[in-house]
């Protein structure tokens, strides 16, 4: 059987015995959840998350390397951050427009006097600033991923600049890059498994009288993040990157797959880069660069969630949205995230920046955090698709330059 079907198998299982479990026997669950979903998952989550700040430091160094030129670096990185901020207001005008039209907080009875307390979000500004890392080491210690990018980019533009100089170090990044790659490979062996594990306990854990009653928003968010997968990316990778819509999305299944289980684009980072550079085709400059800082400032599912979510509260609490607001919303979202990690249910911090922004209540939150993790999985697998569709469309239109 090949990798891919059997990573769906374990998730389907993993979705159906979480369920099962659920609705029949909560202690079986525990007993269960503690000695066998969990420890799979965070076995495998613990394999790749090994994994990625090795993975973005030499294939960046080696990428930014393999470039040569500063002026080159700067058109790819304008091509990508266009295309990321253009993909994600896309992403919340679908998630705001479906919103409108479906209504899914209204009519509903809603306990709008639940209690939330939200976490704070970095402030814009300082991310900025603290792009540059005034510790490399530290920055990787802590996975500091933008931190990181900025550090691989200078090492690998000095390898660049001094040549034969330094042909040794050159080397011993492209084996270390070699090595990575390598063990990605190995890990994904344990990829059913794993997701198996994630699965269940995500299903397992997740009432189903909160999924029921919430039943409209996430039927809205997750048809966004279709019709956003479908069309946006679709259409970007057709007309833009030259590529067959149907082979780059059968092609990126497992990483889809992986991001659903571990809901952390930061986690999917070494599949996703994997996939593209061996199976998309994407060159490694291109998508060492493109990839890792796609997972840090590119969440176009997150977008979607906070574009519902910020309708859905507002009809939740009876309360209306100018036209002003919702370009604030977008606005806000779409800097909101920049510079908060792709990790598990940092959405929620941002829907709670969002809807300061507009004068919502905050509290809101807490409407939607019971079944937020599983919007989570849908969300961090459209995530890391826009980035790597992102990844083939500058390919594209770097192939003729030199
Ligand atoms: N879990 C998402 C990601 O890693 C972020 C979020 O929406 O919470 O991309």
């Amino acid at each position: 059987m090949r990798l891919t079907s059997k990573i769906i198998l374990g998730l389907v299982l993993g979705g159906i015995i979480g369920l099962v479990l659920n609705i029949t026997s909560q202690t079986l669950f525990e007993s269960l959840n503690t000695w066998l979903f969990v420890p799979l998952g965070q076995i495998f989550l613990n394999f790749i998350n090994m994994l990625v700040v090795p993975i973005v430091f030499f294939s960046l160094t080696l990428g930014t390397a393999g470039l040569g030129d500063p002026k080159k670096l700067g058109r790819i990185g304008g091509k990508t951050i266009s295309f990321f901020l253009v993909s994600t207001a896309m992403a919340l005008i679908i998630g705001i427009s479906l919103a409108f039209i479906v209504q899914p907080g209204a009519g509903g009875d809603y306990n709008t006097n639940v209690e939330y307390e939200p976490a704070e979000a970095p402030p814009i500004a300082d991310t900025l600033l603290n792009i540059i890392p005034t510790n490399p080491i530290q920055a990787m210690a802590e996975g500091d991923m933008l931190q990181i990018i900025v550090f691989s980019i200078f090492v690998g533009l000095g390898l660049a600049v001094l040549g034969d100089k330094t042909s040794g170090i050159l080397k011993l990044v492209d084996q270390g890059n070699e090595i990575m790659m390598y063990l990605v490979g190995l890990i994904m062996k344990f990829a059913p498994y794993g997701t198996f594990g994630l699965i269940a306990t995500a299903v397992g854990t997740q009432g189903l009288s909160a999924i029921r009653n919430m039943g409209m928003y996430m039927i809205v968010v997750v048809l966004a993040l279709f019709i956003h997968a479908i069309f946006t990316y679709g259409t970007a990778v057709k007309v833009l990157g030259k590529m067959n819509p149907l082979h780059f999305f059968k092609t990126f299944v497992p990483a889809m797959t992986v991001a659903f289980s571990t809901s952390s684009s930061s986690a999917t980072l070494p599949v996703s880069m994997k996939i593209a550079q061996n199976n998309l085709k994407v060159p490694e400059r291109i998508s060492s660069f493109v990839q890792p800082l796609g997972a840090t400032i590119n969440m176009d599912g997150t977008g979607i969630m906070q574009g519902v979510a910020t309708v859905f509260i507002a009809q939740a609490y009876g309360l209306d949205l100018a036209v002003t607001d919702i370009v604030t919303v977008v606005l806000t979202a779409v800097l909101a995230s920049i510079g908060t990690a792709g990790v598990p249910g940092v959405g929620l911090i941002l829907l709670a920046m969002v809807l300061n922004s507009v004068g919502l209540p905050p509290e809101g939150i807490g409407l939607i955090i019971g079944i937020d993790r599983l919007l989570d999985m849908t969300r961090t697998a459209v995530n890391i698709t826009g980035d790597a569709a992102c990844s083939v469309v500058v390919a594209q239109s770097e192939k003729n330059k030199s």
